[in-house]
């Protein structure tokens, strides 16, 4: 089967100006070199802790950043490369769900009118026609019709995020980036919204990439993940291998912190010392040798690469055999 989605050595740097100049004297290196495939229906997760390059990955390969190098290939499209008028048609295809729905609505618009807006925009619907379809997508979002009169400041958090997903699903994409669509809200509704996405996905059969730093709703909602540190994938794989038998110790080290309900279950927590290192100027070798409680020498010297050790499990370290 073919992607849907192929990066291929993507890299994201945000230039640092300084002086009257304003000379770029350096460059966050938030996304630095990244591969990797997604399929038809899938949800995959992409993880990490924040300041890992995750959310610009998901606004990259959406084209709302402009790569530094690499390659994104959108249905055969190499989305980084073709001229404004075929990106404007992708554009309907791809959509963002964002992390708070109330900074991307407008205070002034009623939200009808917001979720309307794009429908419009790219002339899909008309008049009648896109008040029905605004009805229907509150609907299935599970909001009510008469919400069509009323602004973003009446809504609850969770209500704002159900906005937010009709607006994105209201145009009926292939692929969705929800850039931590649930870190904002609190448990139970990051429940519901889960709940949501994974009806809505039945429903309107789209591909999306699920951005969190919550593993525990990567476990439950995608079907692969990528675990990100400082700019690289460190490790890909199926979401059950990955939590049955994680292979980096960074990972592991992010699994052994989900607290355990089970009192009984015996686990031993990996404290991760250190905060993460500055993207503008990483460790050499292994990113995440400063950290890593196993390190050795070959590691502050050589990059590890992302090699595939089991069936699709994917690892990037010089420990792992
Ligand atoms: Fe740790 Fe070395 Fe593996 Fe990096 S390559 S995760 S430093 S053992
Ligand atoms: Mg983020």
């Amino acid at each position: 089967e073919e992607p849907i989605l192929k990066v291929e050595n993507l890299k994201k740097y945000f230039p640092i100006r300084a002086g009257i100049l304003s000379r770029v004297v350096n460059h966050v290196k938030a996304v630095d070199g990244i591969s990797f495939s997604i399929y038809p229906g899938e949800t995959f997760g992409l993880v990490g802790e924040s300041g890992c390059g995750k959310s610009t990955t998901g606004l990259t390969v959406l084209n709302l950043h402009e790569a530094t190098a690499g390659n994104i290939e959108y249905r055969g499209n190499v989305i980084n490369e073709i001229d404004k008028e075929e990106l404007r048609k992708l554009r309907k295809d791809m959509q963002i769900i964002f992390q708070d729905p109330f900074s991307s609505l407008n205070p002034k618009m009623m939200v009808g009118d917001a979720i309307g807006e794009p429908l419009e925009e790219h002339g899909i619907t008309k008049g009648k026609e896109t008040r029905d379809r605004v009805i229907e997508m509150l609907e299935v979002c599970g909001l009510e019709a008469s919400h069509y009169y009323r602004y973003p400041h009446e809504f609850s958090g969770g209500q704002r995020q159900r906005i937010g997903i009709a607006r994105s699903l209201a145009l009926n994409p292939s692929f969705i980036v929800a850039d931590e669509p649930i870190s904002a809200l609190d448990a139970s509704i990051q429940a519901q919204i889960m709940t949501l996405l994974e009806e809505l996905q039945e429903e309107f059969n789209f591909t999306y990439i699920f951005i969190a730093h919550d593993l525990t709703a990567v476990k439950y909602l995608c079907d692969r993940v990528a675990v990100m540190y400082l700019g690289h994938i460190v490790e890909l794989a199926p979401t059950e291998n990955l939590f049955k038998d994680p292979l980096h110790p960074y990972t592991q080290a992010l699994i052994s912190a989900i607290p355990v309900m089970d009192p009984l279950a015996k686990k031993e927590k990996i404290l991760l010392e250190g905060d993460i290192p500055s993207p503008v100027n990483p460790p050499s070798g292994c990113r995440f040798h400063t950290r890593c409680r196993i390190a050795e020498d070959i590691c502050t010297r050589e990059i590890p690469q992302l090699e595939e050790k089991e069936d699709g499990h994917e690892v990037a370290c010089h420990l792992v055999k």
